[in-house]
């Protein structure tokens, strides 16, 4: 392998949250595009209701930012979860957002080199001046300090600074005028991100040293942390396990990294 593979490559947030927590990860998935047919948890049909339920909520909250009405939205629901979680989000969005609002967008920005890409659910202009990016979270609520960790949290308002400015009259968008609005529809809690020019200079130095050692080290090792593979679709190929992880025992959701419970994750992945 050399630096060239990666010449046409464009790096997610998901690509790159995969590297932080297993180099070999990202290399079956984003470099030897290697789909392994794993089952990655006990709870399957849990999983797979919960992956469903996701994609039916992104899909009604897109529909309703092309302007069809809530209600018109909400006779089309036969879920119990899917109705509460959809009677939630009809009540913040219509505190929190304007009736304006750029749903389901990608953006690319370079990161010296190389691409580096965001797919955001919404991006809102406020009547303050202030770009609010929402990520709407149909899987568990998270805490804080994880978040913070997530490459999500780095990389989606970093590319919104350098290449939103067609979604502000041409001028760049300043970072301190950049809000991440996590929305978790289990609790209709959010987490929120303020953003500064030290935090953005401080994260394209992080992105750029982290794409400059992917594209350069090649070192795709497994991770030394041996229950982030008891999630992981590559468990068996891994030689790291045959029976996929329960749900009900986990204790860190820091150890999903290795399914993807959100729907961004997974259209990232098959970008
Ligand atoms: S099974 Fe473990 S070592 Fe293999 S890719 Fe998954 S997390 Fe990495």
């Amino acid at each position: 392998m050399s630096a060239e593979h990666f010449e046409e490559f464009v790096f997610s947030q998901s690509a790159l949250q995969d590297y932080a927590e297993c180099h070999r990860r990202f290399e079956l998935r984003y470099v030897l595009d290697v789909r392994w047919p794993a089952q990655e948890t006990a709870q399957a049909l849990q999983y797979e209701s919960g992956q469903r339920h996701g994609q039916e909520f992104h899909h009604l909250a897109h529909q309703h930012a092309l302007g069809i009405p809530a209600e018109a939205l909400a006779a089309t629901i036969n879920d119990d979860e899917l109705r509460t979680w959809w009677t939630r989000y009809v009540s913040w969005q219509a505190e929190h957002l304007p009736i304006e609002r750029y749903p389901e967008l990608t953006l690319t920005s370079p990161v010296g080199e190389l691409m580096l890409m965001a797919k955001y659910d919404v991006i809102a202009k406020l009547s303050d001046g202030t770009f609010l990016i929402v990520d709407w979270k149909t899987g568990r609520p998270q805490k804080r300090a994880r978040l913070a960790e997530k490459m999500q949290t780095i990389v989606y308002p970093f590319v919104l600074a350098k290449a939103g400015d067609w979604l502000n009259d041409g001028q760049p968008i300043s970072p301190d005028r950049i809000r991440f609005v996590y929305w978790f529809a289990e609790t209709g809690e959010t987490i929120e991100f303020k953003f500064s020019d030290e935090e953005l200079n401080k994260n394209e130095a992080r992105l750029t040293s982290l794409l400059n050692e992917i594209t350069t080290s090649f070192n795709f090792e497994k991770t030394a942390d041996e229950r982030r593979c008891h999630f992981c679709a590559y468990r068996s190929l891994c030689e790291r396990g045959e029976i996929p992880g329960d749900l009900n025992e986990l204790e860190d959701d820091e150890m999903l990294g290795g399914i993807s419970l959100d729907l961004d994750e997974i259209e990232e992945i098959s970008f």
